[in-house]
């Protein structure tokens, strides 16, 4: 209708000033929408028109200059697509630690990422595997209150609901237990889970659950980010009271 300032067109990689530094930043965020792939017994996706545009210029009359308004309802599992699972999640005994309390100390941190797409999907990672992951990438240490990305190759399946919910594999007790006694704060993978769907022990959710600390699944372009290490995240869930997980836009960010 009217001509207005046309917006600046959306790019998964951009890069813009911050501070003064010429900031690179990749988005790592998975769409929410019906079609795109549901943990198995999640309740599923619906968006709908709540009130169209024409519905509401309807009610504000065709006087006024206004076209009107569109709103969409929305019905999802907290555990949609790109989320932070909090610790209440896997630790009944925390309801304290819900995802609109995590801190923002968690949810801004270095990062490093390595490459686990060479391990077989439905077993598990072992410690081996990570350390081997580690030297490949060069990273020698994961530092205290930084976070850790690790690379399935599942993320690859997104576009096959059924292969992406069921073809991935998760981290061992040995391996979870390595990576937070590091002071790693979040865990974040391309998986639907960072647990191995083969086996119903859940080491990786149980070891959060006893060390109280966060981690984030089905995040996107992990194996985009052009280094391993010398990165930050910025990871955005929604603060949905009581919830035990929120869909989160994240970020990567490096400077150019
Ligand atoms: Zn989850």
């Amino acid at each position: 209708m009217s001509k207005g300032n046309e917006p600046t067109a959306y790019r998964e990689m951009t890069a813009v000033d911050l501070f003064g530094k010429r900031i690179r930043v990749l988005d790592l965020t998975r769409e929410i929408g019906p079609d795109l792939p549901v943990y198995p017994g999640h309740m599923k996706t619906n968006f709908w028109w709540h009130m169209t545009h024409r519905e509401s210029k309807l009610r504000i009359g065709e006087e006024s200059r206004f076209q009107g308004y569109g709103v969409k309802g929305i019905v999802m599992c907290d555990h949609i697509s790109t989320h932070v699972d909090a610790v209440y999640h896997f630790n009944a005994d925390r309801p304290d630690l819900t995802v609109e309390s995590i801190a923002l100390e968690t949810l801004i941190t270095p990062a490093v990422w390595i490459d686990l797409s060479f391990v077989r999907p439905r077993t598990n990672i072992t410690l081996e595997n990570v350390k081997g992951a580690m030297a490949r990438a060069g990273v020698d240490r994961l530092e205290r209150g930084s976070s850790l990305l690790y690379y399935t190759g599942a993320g690859d399946r997104w576009g096959d609901p059924e292969a992406f919910v069921t073809q991935y594999p998760g981290l061992d007790s040995e391996a979870s237990y390595w990576i937070l006694d590091r002071g790693v704060v979040n865990v974040l993978t391309d998986a639907p889970s960072t647990d191995n769907p083969a086996d119903l022990s859940y080491h990786n959710h149980t070891a959060h659950g006893e060390r109280l600390v966060i981690h984030t699944e089905i995040v996107s372009n992990i194996n985009k980010i052009p280094k391993h290490t010398g990165f930050y995240l910025l990871v955005a869930p929604l603060k949905l009271k009581g919830c035990t997980g929120s869909p989160a836009r994240i970020l990567a960010l490096w400077e150019e």
